[in-house]
């Protein structure tokens, strides 16, 4: 690779088993900007663990990349990975009502990988965290024999409006959603046709590029948490397995059924169809994973707040006419909705 020849050309190590580990730590400490205004109290990384100066009730999230499972290097930059990896973090945080406020890292990988991926890595992330005010704590670096692994643990922090659960949802709750669905699949969809050799012709080239890049390096609003509750959201979550599982997982533990709204999710699936056709765009938004926009009810639809889409009602779990209770569900078009989604262990990698 041109790039590394130029490394080689300078003297420079390409490999972090060439850097070493003091001088891959000096090399990620230079690229984590401050993310908020740390306070006198606040330590960052360098010491043997961080101070956080925040107050009240803490929420704590983590999560979990690993290369060739949750993404690939044909597909994926390193700046990608960073971006996705704080991401899906700092939405868990929004998604309980929450601030992120902080985050932690950590970095498994060969003595073999490029100092750049990892370079790459921390500035995406480092960037990620500074566009959301969130300030990068510290972490650790450990080797592994072949694999790739980056965890983050992000941290939070409450309103006055408290959290919002997934089991608040109640007979007569709208259900709406704070941005649209379907981007990171449309993405993912676009990745494996041009694998394949097939690209939208130049009239649709840049909305598929955004999808594309949706899926690989998403960026959400992660104040819309907070807002929905102070809008008083009943339940929510963000959407990180596709709308049909996780409204699923919202109708299970606040026993109730969720109606899917036709006509809502058939115009959000409009903007994907003429590129992908009109079934693929449909499954993206009813089952795409990684979309991290948030999903939650209202008790009804004044409370919404501005900007998000009302895609469905919640009602009381249908009685079976033997009087047996049924399964809380989702339903599609009045039939229980059977494509549910992203599941790590059964669905294939990537
Ligand atoms: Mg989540």
């Amino acid at each position: 690779m041109p790039e590394q020849d130029n490394a080689q050309a300078r003297g420079q190590a390409v490999t972090l088993g060439e850097l070493g580990e003091s001088g891959i730590l000096r090399e990620i400490f230079a690229r984590l900007g401050p993310g908020r205004e740390a306070t006198s109290a606040e330590v960052g990384p360098g010491d043997d663990a961080a101070v956080h100066d925040i107050s009240g009730p803490v929420i704590a999230t983590t999560d979990a990349m690993v290369r060739g499972r949750d993404w690939l290097d044909k597909w994926s930059t390193g700046h990608d990975v960073g971006v996705k990896v704080v991401t899906q973090n700092l939405a868990d945080i929004s998604a309980m009502g929450g601030v992120p406020t902080g985050i932690l890292v950590t970095l498994i990988a060969p003595s073999d990988l490029s100092v750049s991926w990892a370079m790459d890595f921390t500035e995406g992330l480092s960037r990620a965290c500074q566009a959301a005010g969130v300030s990068v704590l510290g972490g650790d670096l450990s080797s592994s024999l072949g694999e790739v692994m980056v965890s983050v643990t992000a941290l939070g922090v409450l309103t006055e409006h408290g959290t919002v659960l997934r089991s608040g949802a109640r007979p007569g709750d709208v259900l709406a959603v704070s941005g649209p669905l379907g981007r990171s699949a449309a993405g993912w969809d676009l990745l494996r046709r041009s694998d394949a050799g097939w690209w939208p012709p130049e009239s649709e080239a840049a909305v598929a590029a955004d999808w594309v890049g949706f899926h690989c390096a998403p960026s959400v609003d992660f104040t819309q948490g907070s807002l929905a509750a102070k809008h008083g959201a009943r339940a929510m979550l963000d959407v990180s397995d596709g709308l049909g599982r996780d409204a699923q997982r919202i109708a299970e533990v606040s026993q109730v059924d969720i109606d899917l709204d036709e006509s809502s999710i058939q115009a959000m699936a409009s903007r994907f169809a003429d590129v992908l056709g009109s079934q693929a765009a449909l499954s993206h938004v009813l089952s795409g994973g990684e979309e991290h926009e948030l999903l939650a009810t209202f008790a009804d639809t004044t409370t919404v707040p501005l900007g998000w889409t009302v895609i469905g009602s919640v009602r009381s779990v249908q009685q079976a006419s033997d009087g047996d209770q049924r399964i809380p569900t989702v339903y599609w078009e009045g039939k229980p909705l059977e494509n549910l989604g992203w599941d790590h262990f059964e669905s294939p990698a990537v």
